[in-house]
């Protein structure tokens, strides 16, 4: 019956007339647009565009109208590194960029030589451009070699030109793909653009010192630029930066981060200095360990944790203990290779040393290992309730071998063990013997 009445409602249903896309109405394609990354938009609406004239209405309904910030690290980095300079001219005059875009970020686009950077000439409102083609938290790579260069025959710089000889330019932060950190025309185009800055009169927002500081440059040794956030902008001198050589407990505002070589404020990032190699971090690019041992706030980065310096950790709290306080995690069970803090022990077994360990060889055995009765099921750590002797049955055997007077007791806990053992050698002569007959046939 149900069958029967689907059957005839298809029948009667008005022919699909959709034969491209552009067919559609305009809410399913707004609505599968408000899933896509803001690049991923405009790339959508310029591949319909490719094919058929969309009404400009729904076209800017798919492309959206938030355009402050345009970064490419936003699609997948395959895609962001087969763009061509065709591509980026073409998303740019799509969404009006050089009246709309104030943070452009170039991530992954590696086929580029930005000649399709045009569009943005003479931008008045473009605040940040970062033509390093390094995503966030990520780390310049040495030997990658991008396309887009600093040669005054190819396209950026004259298109920089045009940015900072615009009246009104807002530009506060450039970032350089770091082959371009070498060479006399970086060097000429760094002092145009710090001779911008300067003009701007920009002052540290905390201080209200002018910036940059007397006979300081804006741009670090390495390319970068200093006393601005990276991520909101700001600007902050040097008493506010925190110093990347010298440990210094005065608060600051601005931190470096030495794996994506960036400055960023605490507002915008949390920071963290590892206490054994002293290096910043910003906590996206590195997870860090804070020791866990009482009054101790150590940091270690995951460098140095991996290094081995914290690198146990406690298997009931995962607290993990820098060398100074390494005294506060002293259970190891050496058959399942794990580690118990005191606390814990204290917690779960209210005594610190609750494994066991074995008197004469030190080997510790966590509860659930010496319940299984450690290697080989037999090996478990008892304690005799004779002569008081409390070790793994290998020491118990290898004692009383040695000792004149044999405590019964501890002759009864070794017994399963002793078995053991006899059955293996006897497993064993037997194996040889097969072998050696075999030998002789
Ligand atoms: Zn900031
Ligand atoms: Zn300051
Ligand atoms: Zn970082
Ligand atoms: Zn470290
Ligand atoms: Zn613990
Ligand atoms: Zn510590
Ligand atoms: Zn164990
Ligand atoms: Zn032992």
């Amino acid at each position: 019956m149900a069958n029967k009445r689907r059957r005839i409602s298809a029948d009667t249903a008005p022919r699909c007339s959709i034969s491209s896309i552009s067919d559609l109405p305009n809410e399913p394609l707004q609505h599968i647009a408000s899933f896509l990354v803001k690049p991923s938009r405009v790339l959508l609406a310029l591949a319909i565009d490719a094919q058929d004239r969309l009404s400009s209405a729904l076209t800017s309904a798919i492309v959206g109208d938030q355009w402050d910030t345009l970064d490419f690290g936003e699609i997948e980095r395959k895609l962001a590194a087969i763009l061509s300079d065709e591509h980026i001219n073409a998303i740019l005059l799509r969404i009006d960029a050089v009246n709309r875009v104030k943070k452009l970020k170039l991530t992954n686009c590696i086929n580029i030589t930005g000649a399709g950077l045009g569009p943005l000439s003479e931008s008045s409102i473009i605040e940040q451009i970062d033509l390093s083609l390094v995503g966030d938290h990520e780390h310049y790579r040495s030997n990658f070699r991008p396309l887009i260069s600093c040669r005054p025959q190819d396209h950026v710089l004259p298109i920089l030109d045009s940015i900072f000889e615009r009246e009104g330019c807002s530009l506060r932060n450039l970032r350089f793909p770091s082959v371009w950190w070498t060479g006399g025309r970086f060097e000429q185009l760094l002092r145009r653009y710090s001779e911008l800055l300067t003009n701007h009169g920009v002052s540290c927002l905390k201080c209200n010192v002018n910036l940059p500081p007397e006979i300081e440059s804006w741009i670090d040794s390495s390319g970068n630029q200093k006393y601005t956030c990276y991520r909101c902008l700001k600007h902050y001198c040097r008493k506010c930066t925190r110093p990347d050589d010298i440990y210094v407990d005065d608060p600051y505002i601005l931190g470096y981060c030495d794996n994506c070589e960036k400055r960023v404020c605490i507002d915008c990032e949390q920071m963290q200095r590892c206490t054994r190699c002293e290096k910043s971090f910003c906590v996206g690019c590195k997870p860090f360990t804070k020791c866990s041992g009482d009054g101790c706030d150590d940091y270690l980065c995951e460098e140095c944790v991996s290094l081995g310096y914290a690198d146990e950790k406690c298997c009931k709290c995962e607290g993990r203990f820098c060398h100074m306080c390494d005294d506060q995690m002293e259970s190891y069970c050496s058959i399942c290779d794990r580690y118990c803090c005191n606390d814990c022990q204290q917690k779960h077994y209210k005594d610190t040393f609750a494994w066991s360990y074995c008197d004469y060889c030190n080997d510790g055995f966590c509860d659930d290992c010496n319940k299984t009765k450690g290697i080989n099921g037999i090996n478990a750590i008892q304690i005799c309730n004779v002569c008081n002797t409390c070790c793994c049955n290998d020491c118990r055997v290898e004692s009383l071998q040695h000792e004149q007077q044999t405590c019964n007791e501890c002759m009864k806990l070794a017994g399963p063990f002793l078995l053991e053992e006899h059955t293996r050698l006897r497993k064993e002569n037997t194996e040889l013997k097969a072998e050696i007959s075999g030998l002789k046939d």
